[in-house]
């Protein structure tokens, strides 16, 4: 069975060298929804919370959320940099709140101070595809990911291994000790 939640991320970008308008810089709100498919966990009668699952994706997705997306060889990048640079904005801002941990991947570096991303390869539905997979297959037993945005969707499917154990109470997944951290479970 799946658990399957979708959220909203707003960010602009653009796909250079595309021979189309999308090579100019343009924002889109993208729709992203994962599965997570495992056995129904019978204390709670679910696979997994699907509150629990946007908490644990959004730590990290929230880096891509009102961010500007660029490849690593755009050279919108230094330019940008420049800019935020002598406005100060570069290295955060007071009201810059929403900002998840940095992360690097071989796919994508985000700077949460400057609200970017950059990108190893144009970030296209699919190019996210591959980028979300990446930064949450340790975390979620993903069994699909799908991401529209505008016109352009596009989804994958994986085979999650094994099951996660999770808290007959709470359903969250249980720590290495087989403990709940949210509600003190103890297996
Ligand atoms: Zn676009
Ligand atoms: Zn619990």
């Amino acid at each position: 069975m799946k658990s399957i939640t979708s959220f909203t991320l707003q960010y602009a970008h653009r796909f250079l060298g595309f021979k189309g308008e999308a090579q100019y810089l343009h924002g889109h709100t993208g729709n992203l929804t994962i599965e997570v498919e495992d056995t129904i966990n019978t204390g709670v009668n679910m696979v997994f919370p699907c509150n629990e699952i946007k908490k644990t994706a959004w730590e990290v997705l929230k880096n891509f959320d009102h961010a500007l997306v660029l490849r690593e060889d755009d050279p919108l990048l230094p330019a940008i940099i420049g800019v935020y640079e002598k406005q100060g904005i570069k290295d955060g801002h007071p009201q810059n709140l929403l900002k998840g941990p940095a992360f690097k991947t071989e796919l994508a570096t985000a700077y949460p101070d400057a609200r970017l991303v950059v990108t190893k390869e144009t970030m296209t539905v699919e190019g996210m595809i591959k980028i979300v997979y990446d930064l949450l297959k340790d975390k979620l037993n993903i069994s699909k990911i799908t991401f529209t945005s505008g016109d352009n969707a596009a989804s994958q499917e994986y085979n999650p291994a094994g099951t996660i154990e999770r808290c007959p109470l709470c359903g969250i997944a249980l720590n290495e000790q087989g403990v709940c951290e949210k509600c003190g479970y103890h297996k």
